[in-house]
């Protein structure tokens, strides 16, 4: 690659950071440090009813919480600064001016009623609706006396006919485009504010882009900033559009198909380095058989030849069993840290735990976390560990604590247990290892009437893991209400 990379995320601080565009700025993020190059974050706040400071704030804690950070931006600051649109104006002026200077661009005073009209008209003739630019040629009388009625103009491009346009993609290949169809757009508008299209050039030539890679949704506009780009007589930097995510049934994503934003997904109890995984994976293929990867090892194999043309398809299941592999990779004092909240939402942990309570708390998610696909699932298990009694499931559970030999079973570990206020994995490994021999039976005499004492079932979790997540005392009142005791 010959010049240093320059890598832009341009979201507009409409809403939350949703899926799509979480993905074009991790695959940015990826590009910029995979090649040594710069990440940047500007905001395209240009759309002024829907654009909001929350919203902003709202997308950087998103990026921030992936994992991926930016070597300049909002926040950040660096030689471009400001990183806002909306303070950035003064420049836009400045290219729309040598635009008008040079026949470019020109003033349109037509009103919404004319355009409107006009579009109609194009309709009922059975032609594609596109701006005639009747305001092309219009006179300096005719200006000023359009200025006389208070009319406030647009700036808009006028589009030179006859041209076929290419967009040379680096994930598409070569996308032609016919100029004909466009239609004088608006790059500046009435209240002086610049539209995307115009906005984004600018700010990607100033900024020293080197290569854009985002949503397949902009490869139609491309052609537009391919204009303005030899217009203002800069060089186009490199395009790569990145295939649309589609649901599961094979229509674009949206809210039907679930959660779209980062943050839903971050307060189910999906962890970063799954989403980040995932969000890879859509779109990029790392060419071997491994798809469980972390953001350091995608960083050093992402390439853009590995972006695929076709549609990407959220495959929730999948996303599942990413968070589930890491929820079980997760070091156990940031697991418990994590799942906190939904412990505490669920009143099974207090609002200001001990550090007795957090030992306790590590254990349960010692037993719990083999059957997580994302954080806040662990609701549905807490009953079973925190319920003062269990009825025995169902016959064949009930059937197994009828055995002569069970009381004594029951009675075999409440000795061991009496008095203690916690118990560790491997203590607990140890009394159930030891137990068979002292009361001798066979491991399943024992082992199983424990199980169904316990847990009300003849199958679950680990016994070893389930008594110390129980803790002694609540597995001593199961022992008693099994009658064992
Ligand atoms: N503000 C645009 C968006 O959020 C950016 C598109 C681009 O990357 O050029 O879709």
């Amino acid at each position: 690659m010959s010049a240093p990379v320059r890598v832009r995320f341009a979201p507009s601080p409409t809403g939350p950071l949703h899926i799509g565009g979480a993905r074009s700025a991790l695959f940015n993020w990826l590009f910029a440090r995979r090649y040594g190059g710069t990440f940047i974050v500007r905001m395209e706040d240009t759309d002024l009813e829907r654009s909001s400071r929350q919203s902003e704030q709202e997308i950087l804690t998103s990026l921030r919480w992936l994992g991926l950070d930016w070597d300049e931006g909002i926040e950040v600051g660096g030689p471009h600064a400001p990183y806002r649109q909306t303070e950035r104006l003064e420049l836009y002026k400045k290219y729309a001016d040598i635009l008008l200077q040079h026949g470019r661009a020109y003033h349109c005073f037509c009103t919404e009623e004319e355009l409107a009209a006009e579009r109609e008209a194009q309709l009922a003739r059975g032609v594609t609706p596109a701006y005639s630019g009747r305001c092309r040629h219009l006179t300096e009388g005719q200006k000023q006396a359009f200025l006389a009625q208070g009319r406030r103009p647009v700036v808009r491009f006028a589009v030179p006919g006859g041209r076929v346009l290419t967009v040379s993609d680096l994930v598409r290949g070569e996308v032609h485009f016919e100029s004909e169809g466009i239609g004088d757009f608006i790059i500046v508008k009435s209240d002086g504010i610049p539209t995307y299209n115009f906005a984004v050039v600018v700010d990607d030539h100033e900024m020293g882009i080197t290569h854009v890679i985002r949503a397949e949704e902009h490869l139609s506009n491309t052609p537009r900033q391919i204009l303005l780009y030899e217009a203002l007589g800069w060089s186009c930097p490199q395009f790569a559009h990145v295939s649309l995510i589609l649901g599961q049934d094979r229509s674009k994503m949206s809210k039907r198909h679930g959660a779209t934003s980062i943050e839903q997904y971050r307060e189910m109890g999906y962890l970063p380095e799954a989403l980040v995984n995932f969000l890879a994976l859509l779109g990029w293929s790392p060419g071997g058989e491994q798809e469980v990867l972390s953001l350091e090892e995608i960083k050093s194999m992402f390439s853009l030849d590995r972006v695929a043309k076709n549609p990407a398809v959220f495959d929730m299941d999948k996303l599942n069993w990413l968070n589930g592999h890491y929820i079980r990779q997760a070091d156990l004092d940031r697991l418990t840290t994590l799942a906190l909240p939904y412990l505490q939402r669920a009143g099974y942990a207090p609002a200001s735990p001990t550090a007795a309570d957090m030992r306790q708390l590590k254990r349960l998610m010692v037993a719990v976390r083999p059957y997580l696909s994302c954080l806040a699932e662990i609701e549905q298990h807490l009953p079973l560990y925190f319920a003062d009694s269990v009825e025995p499931a169902d016959e064949e559970a009930r059937q197994v604590l009828t055995g002569e030999h069970v009381p004594g079973v029951l009675a075999g570990l409440a000795d061991k247990l009496a008095g203690r206020e916690e118990i560790d994995e491997e203590e607990a490994r140890a009394i159930l290892k030891s137990l068979p021999k002292e009361l001798g039976l066979p491991g399943k005499k024992v082992y199983l009437p424990l199980r169904v004492a316990l847990t009300g079932r003849t199958h679950g979790p680990e016994l070893y893991q389930f008594i110390p997540a129980l803790g002694p005392q609540r597995v001593l009142k199961r022992l008693v209400m099994a009658g064992g005791c």
